[in-house]
């Protein structure tokens, strides 16, 4: 392939959407990947309604549908009072053609994006590839990776919260990070018997959780339980599958062990990049913005800034748009990261951990009305569904 109009930095689900659409447009792409392989760690596994629609035309829609576990219901708990609120994503069947989420883990959908990539004569992508700077000027940009460089008109950094390509530009990463990290424990035990839907939230001062179902590598599926750690907790104490499992039994105690498959620490930050388009350098997903994992908001919110900046920069490369277009870009996701990313998972995870008393009551008292009326969970789906945000910044000029 002669020199790509564009480079991608990272084949995350991020970079491989915009590499998907791009290449779908026309536009030949050059992926840089610092590893070796798809990444497979269990990260998003949560894939929203808007996010359905985006992929639908294209066909990977259908595909996600295959692999992944559809949820109808979602549940807000209790830990001591067990099922508060059932949300049924039905009652949004008047507003998208997806009233569900899907859970199939993020390294499923990066599969499935890369093998349709593979085909195309227009994608290349460079494995064990760690760009290390880049530098623009008025033609073009240089993305350096070792001893190698690379050219391009623009470079889209997806490259993940450390993204190098943010940080070569100098662009700054205001926020904060959590004084806890989230442990991530995956067990074959089957919570639905016990009444629990495909995805919960578990509220408590002391000990909550989200508690989710993933295809996994069994018929059966999985699931994963996700709770804060203390600071003080060490890391190798953490990951031990026996104390996991001692873990899982002081949460939700059961006769007989949790069989434990999985154990993983996370450092969480709320975070969002001054800009997400500096010249002809533009960032997507982890790279503009971190988040915490509670509402399943980030891998989806990278996606649609990858849906949003391919259909962009594909328009400005074959000449249909002025480049001012790509500002655009930056004002639409930038608002919707700060107004409905941070805004909604910050509030989804101190809903959860709500230490008073009184006002945890008031808490629970206004998740119960809001699954009860109709009217009240239909508005409290298009949020945390993702579908209001979405709405809101097509509308930004
Ligand atoms: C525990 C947990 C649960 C989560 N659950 C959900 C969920 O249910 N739903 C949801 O929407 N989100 C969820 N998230 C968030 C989600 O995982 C991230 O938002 C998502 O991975 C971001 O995708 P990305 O492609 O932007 O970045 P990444 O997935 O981080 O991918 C970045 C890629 O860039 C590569 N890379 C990095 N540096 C370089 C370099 N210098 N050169 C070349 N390549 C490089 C990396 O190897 C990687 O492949 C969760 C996160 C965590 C931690």
């Amino acid at each position: 392939m002669a020199a790509a109009p564009v480079i991608i930095v990272g084949a995350g689900p991020s970079g491989l959407t915009a590499a998907f659409f791009l290449v779908r447009a026309g536009v030949p792409v050059l992926m840089l990947e610092r590893g070796d392989r798809i990444y497979d760690d269990p990260r998003a596994a949560t894939i929203h309604p808007p996010t359905l629609e985006m992929f639908a035309d294209s066909g990977i829609t259908a595909k996600i549908l295959e692999k992944g576990i559809v949820a109808r219901y979602w549940q807000f708990r209790g830990l001591k009072e067990g099922q508060v609120a059932l949300f049924d994503l039905d009652l949004l069947s008047d507003t998208t053609g997806f009233p569900y989420r899907v859970q199939c883990e993020q390294h499923r959908l990066s599969r499935i994006l890369y093998a349709e990539l593979e085909k195309s004569p227009d994608f290349e992508i460079r494995w064990s590839t760690p760009a290390d700077a880049v530098t623009q000027d008025a033609d073009g940009v240089t993305v350096t990776a070792g001893a190698e460089s690379f050219r391009a008109s623009y470079v889209i950094g997806a490259d993940g919260g450390r993204s190098v390509v943010r940080k070569s530009q100098e662009i700054g990463f205001e926020g904060f990070t959590y004084p806890e990290r989230f442990l991530v424990i995956t067990t074959t035990h089957d919570f639905e018997p016990e009444g629990f839907s495909y995805s919960n939230y578990l509220s408590d001062p002391d000990r909550w959780a989200a508690i989710f179902k993933v295809p996994g590598d069994r018929p059966a599926g999985l699931w994963r339980v996700t709770s804060p750690t203390t600071p003080d907790e060490r890391e190798e104490d953490l990951l031990d599958f026996a104390q996991a499992e001692e873990r899982l039994q002081k949460l939700l105690p059961k006769e007989g062990g949790y069989e434990i498959v999985h154990t993983n620490l996370y450092a969480v930050h709320q975070r969002v990049a001054e800009t997400f388009r500096k010249g002809r350098v533009l960032l997507i997903g982890d790279a503009a913005h971190v988040n915490n994992p509670l509402g399943g908001m980030g891998m989806n919110f990278g996606i649609h800034d990858a849906v949003s900046v391919s259909a962009k920069l594909a328009a400005v490369i074959k000449g249909e748009a002025n480049d001012a277009l790509l500002d655009l870009f930056d004002r639409q996701r930038r608002h919707a990261a700060q107004a409905f990313l941070q805004f909604q998972t910050i509030q989804n995870k101190q809903v959860l951990e709500e230490k008073d008393p009184v006002q945890r009551g008031k808490r629970l008292d206004d998740m119960r009305a809001a699954a009860t009326d109709p009217v009240r969970a239909h508005a409290h789906m298009m949020k945390t569904s993702m579908i209001e945000g979405v709405r809101v910044v097509a509308a930004i000029e």
